[in-house]
């Protein structure tokens, strides 16, 4: 069997992505200025229980992926959602509105006499994944916008790889103005944004948050554990499971870290399909139903 077009597309992807280089042997990888390339080929075999990984990851299989199915289903919005824990949509999208407009003209905190502009979300208010980072780079302080810079552009690989487009999702950050010169944010800066990310949360009402690198996890959790501690489990907040993973500019540092990157999301990518499991034939039925 060969690889449909959904598989060809997918594999483009994790190409782009550089996952293959992961998987190739030591002598045939293109320079990349990676880490040593035999501990993570050795990491790799020694952990090859997440077949659908190694199988996505080389392009030379023609069952690079098993489960299209399953893609399909995450890629088709608005199927099998918890309704009856949501506000209804129009009011949730009035909401986030006013919530954004009350961002723009934010003086909580310091940051707000360094920004450019605020930088509140993006994305579908009824997504099923949210994602949060830590805050405004260069590039999303002068457009507005969450995760449009280098790191964004990896971001979307990243989605696209477990079937989402990046406009099904809905991205967030701790703080909604950019630090000066790309710094932490500081403590007084976090508690005082900390409000508007919890009410982000409970408006949009995702399944699953992942929260990208340290600094965001650490925030959102209220831990100072170390990310590879984090990484390991699932966490709560308001009620909602938590994944975290590295953040997308530290793979762009360090290409070691895409592979338990991509574990990770095979990780969210289960749970959303729980998720849709759990909604039981009547629920998927209608909602199927309500989209004709
Ligand atoms: N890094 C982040 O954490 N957030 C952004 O929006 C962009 C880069
Ligand atoms: Fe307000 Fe948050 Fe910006 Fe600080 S970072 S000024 S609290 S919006």
């Amino acid at each position: 069997m060969k690889p449909g077009p959904d598989e060809t597309e997918l594999l483009q992807y994790l190409a782009d992505l550089g996952w293959s280089d992961l998987y190739l042997p030591a002598g045939s990888r293109a320079p990349s200025g990676a880490p040593p390339p035999e501990a993570v080929v050795s990491g790799i075999e020694a952990k090859a229980s997440s077949k659908d990984a190694v199988r996505a990851a080389s392009p030379g299989s023609s069952r690079a992926v098993a489960d299209d199915r399953s893609v399909e289903k995450l890629t088709a919005p608005g199927s099998s959602r918890p309704a009856s824990v949501r506000l209804p949509e129009a009011e949730v999208v009035a909401e986030l509105a006013s919530l954004s407009a009350k961002v723009a003209g934010c003086r909580e905190c310091k940051l707000c006499t360094t920004r450019t502009q605020t930088v509140f979300a993006s994305g579908d208010p009824r997504a099923r994944l949210m994602l949060i980072g830590e805050g405004p780079g260069a590039e999303e302080d002068k457009q507005g916008l969450p995760f449009v810079g280098a790191a964004g552009e990896l971001l979307n690989k990243i989605l696209s790889a477990i079937g989402l487009e990046r406009d099904a999702v809905y991205v967030a950050n701790i703080v909604k103005c950019r630090p000066p010169g790309n710094r932490d944010p500081e403590p007084d800066e976090t508690r005082a944004c900390r409000g508007y990310l919890e009410r982000q949360i409970d408006l949009v009402r995702p399944e699953v948050l992942v929260a990208l690198g340290r600094i965001a996890a650490q925030e959102l959790l209220g831990t100072d554990a170390s990310l590879s501690r984090l990484r390991g489990d699932w966490h709560e907040v308001r009620g909602i499971p938590v994944r975290v993973t590295y953040h997308p500019a530290a793979l762009l540092r360090n290409a070691a870290w895409k592979r338990p990157t991509w574990e990770d999301m095979q990780l969210v990518r289960d749970r959303l399909q729980a998720g849709d499991g759990t909604q039981g034939a009547a629920g998927a039925a209608s909602a199927e139903g309500a989209e004709e």
